[in-house]
Formats: structure tokens, sequence, C-alpha cells
């Protein structure tokens, strides 16, 4: 069979060869340290796995679950959102469940892009932006994150002629893969701009809670006026670490709320009822989870950063996310080459930062999602190769 246009037309996959090195070494019984995906190493808190337990053995949630969401769920939602954010959502028609926030970051474009039509896509990103957007047939128009802009999307560079095709914005900060954040001016800006030019805001808040030295990430919906325009998407996969369990949400605008749903509804039959039900208790419960889970990672910032730092390659602080972004040592210009050398000659794997698109070649992504010890041995080991 012959591959549809949409499957050719998807960015070429560029970490093929690592990936074979990776397993090739793993084979020979290599001792690899992997700081190259983004996947919390620890499991949910004990409190979540509870919830779980107890909300299989209530009668009724083994059922296909309601399409916009066990009611419990959404009010637990729009509680979090108060008092997180203080920002007021309505349960019945500003909130939507979904497998994960992934899907409906995918899912999004299928309701508004045409074939023709732009979307707006952080260079580097989170791929699904780019996926989801040709899916539905549209074309990413791609704006660069520098490191000049503090990692932030210049809007004013955008083509006028773009614009006028353009439908959607996506908007990820804290950002993956660069670990940069925004602040409420920044996003006072977007949605001066996404309401100029007819534009809905996506905004992807999957790292909101992954945050160091008293630092808070906003909400897009903080925003003045925002509502009208932002539809912005949670995870609990990094809050709780349950990437595994395909649980998140979207909230915001309620006509991009309904046309997702709208989406959904033909394609998939809901969140398991028993997670929706886990995932209200995780909300809901105040256990210091988060202020616990950032210490370590907090830790095990300091360790590598310090580390890095004291042979000599200087890398900067984030404040949130568990990503560190590096630019290559001197030296280095391809990032692709550069990871092959941390495998080759240091059993590390890192993320190169051009997977991430093009703005990303020159940058390397490292992930703090294993012990403190590892990160340790990491630096003494890119001590010898550098
Ligand atoms: C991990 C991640 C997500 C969330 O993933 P789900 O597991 O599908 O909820 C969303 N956006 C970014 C930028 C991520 O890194």
């Amino acid at each position: 069979m012959e591959l549809s246009e949409r499957l050719k037309k998807l960015p070429p996959y560029l970490f093929v060869e690592i990936d074979r090195e990776k397993r090739q070494a793993r084979e020979a019984g290599r001792d690899i340290i992997d700081i190259g995906i983004g996947d919390p190493d620890q499991t949910p808190p004990q409190f979540v796995l509870d919830a779980l337990s107890a909300s299989l053995k209530e009668p009724g949630v083994h059922r296909y679950a309601l399409d916009q969401g066990a009611p419990e769920f959404r009010n637990a939602i729009a509680e979090w959102y108060k008092t997180r954010f203080n920002v007021k959502l309505n349960p019945d028609t500003e909130i939507l469940p979904l497998i994960g926030s992934k899907e409906g970051i995918a899912h999004i474009p299928l309701a508004f892009v045409n074939p023709g039509d732009y979307t707006l896509v952080p260079d580097p990103c989170y791929p699904p932006y780019k996926g989801g957007t040709i899916f539905a047939g549209g074309e990413p128009y791609l704006m660069p994150l520098l490191e000049a802009n503090a990692f932030l999307p210049d809007l004013g560079a955008i083509p006028a002629a773009v614009l006028k095709k353009s439908k959607l914005i996506y908007i990820n900060y804290p950002n993956n893969p660069t670990a940069a954040v925004a602040d409420t001016a920044f996003y006072r800006r977007v949605v001066e701009f996404a309401a100029k030019n007819k534009l809905a805001i996506i905004s992807d808040l999957a790292y909101s809670e992954i945050a160091y030295d008293a630092y808070k990430a906003p909400s897009m919906l903080e925003t003045k006026d925002a509502k009208e325009v932002t539809i912005e998407f949670h995870s609990f996969s990094k809050t709780f670490n349950m990437t595994g369990w395909r649980v998140g949400w979207a909230c915001g605008n309620a006509a991009l709320i309904s046309a997702l749903g709208k989406v959904k509804s033909n394609i998939d039959s809901g969140v398991f009822t028993a997670l929706q039900k886990t995932g209200a208790a995780a909300l809901g419960a105040k256990t210091g989870h988060v202020e616990k889970m950032n210490k370590l990672y907090q830790e095990r910032r300091d360790t590598l950063i310090d580390g890095l730092n004291s042979i000599g390659w200087k890398v900067p602080m984030p404040k949130a996310t568990f990503y560190v972004w590096a630019r290559l040592p001197k030296g280095n210009s391809s990032s692709i080459a550069f990871s092959q050398k941390l495998l080759k000659d240091a059993d590390i794997v890192a993320t190169p930062g051009v997977g991430f698109g093009k703005a990303g070649e020159g940058y390397i992504r490292m992930a703090l999602t294993v012990q403190k010890e590892r990160l340790q041995q990491a630096v003494e080991r890119i001590k010898k190769i550098l």
C-alpha cells in the first residue's frame, strides 16, 4: 500500500541512527546513563495509587465513560484552577478530560485547520504540534525560539500573508525542550496578537507544576480577555509521574472546548472513569507531593549544572521543567554528532536539539530523570571527553 500524503509529509525522524546505537550499546551490556527522554523515573505518589485502587471497586466505572467526562473530575479541575491560578472555569462548558494532553493537542487542528491553512508553531517544539497540523492538512509556520529573545517567539516577525491564513498559535511555557519560562507581560502580548489576528491560542501547560526557587508558572487564562481565544492543555503525566496512565484535560474557551469534544466523540470514547476519579483525588489532595518532587529535581538540577559548570561547560540553571537545555561545548556544531560522541565515548544518552526543529541545532537536551549519583557520574564521564 502507498502511504498517504499526510504520513509522507511528517518531518523526518532524526534519531534513527542514535536509537540503533543506543540499542546496540545496551545489548553489549554497557552501563548507559539515559538522560534522553522526558519520562519521570519516580512512581506516582502512594495516595494516587490508593485512589485508583479504591476507584476500581466503584460500580459503574468500567463502562464507557461520558464524552464530556465525569462531573466529579471536571469539578475538581475547576476547583484546582481557582486555587492555583485564581481563574474561574465553568465545569460543564469550559473543561474537557483527555486521554493524555498529547491526544488533545494532536487532535485540535482537525477542528479548525483546512488544507492550505497555517498554524504558528515554535521551533524547537514538542513534535505533536507539527504532526497534528499536518494530519489536518495544514502547514506549520515555524517561529524560531532564540536565546537572544529568551526563547520566546518574535510575534512581529511573522509575515502578514502567513498570518492571514493562520488559525492556531502554539505556546508552551514552561517550555519543552528549552526549559524557558514566560511572564504575564508576554502572555498579554500573545492574547492581544491572537485577538487581532483571529487566532486560537493552544497553551500547553504540561510543566506548570515543575518549578524551582519559588518560581510559579502562570496560566495564559490569568490574562485579561484570554478566555475569548485560549484553550489550555494540562497533564497528570509530569506532575504526578503518571505518563503511562494517559489522563489530562483541556480548558478555556467554551467554543474551542466544544469543537475539540466533537472531534473526539468521533475518535475515542472518553477517559477510563476510574482514572478520572483518581485525577480528581490527585488534584484535591494536600499532601506536599509537588513540593517533594520539585525538591528532588532541584537537587538533581543543581548537581548536574554545578558539575558541568565546574568542568568548564557553562550551562544555564532552568527555573522550571526537568530539562537542561545546553549549548554544545566549544568546538561542536552538530547536535547529532555530539550526541553520538556522548553515547560512544561516555555511555550517555541525551537528545540532540535539532530533533525538536532546525532552531534547536547547536543545543542538547538533558533530562533530570535519573538519580543524583548518576548525574554526578555523567559529569565525570563528560569531563573525560571534553
Ligand atoms: C510530556 C508533554 C506533554 C504531555 O503529555 P501527556 O502525557 O500526553 O499528557 C505535553 N506537552 C509537552 C510539551 C510535553 O513535554
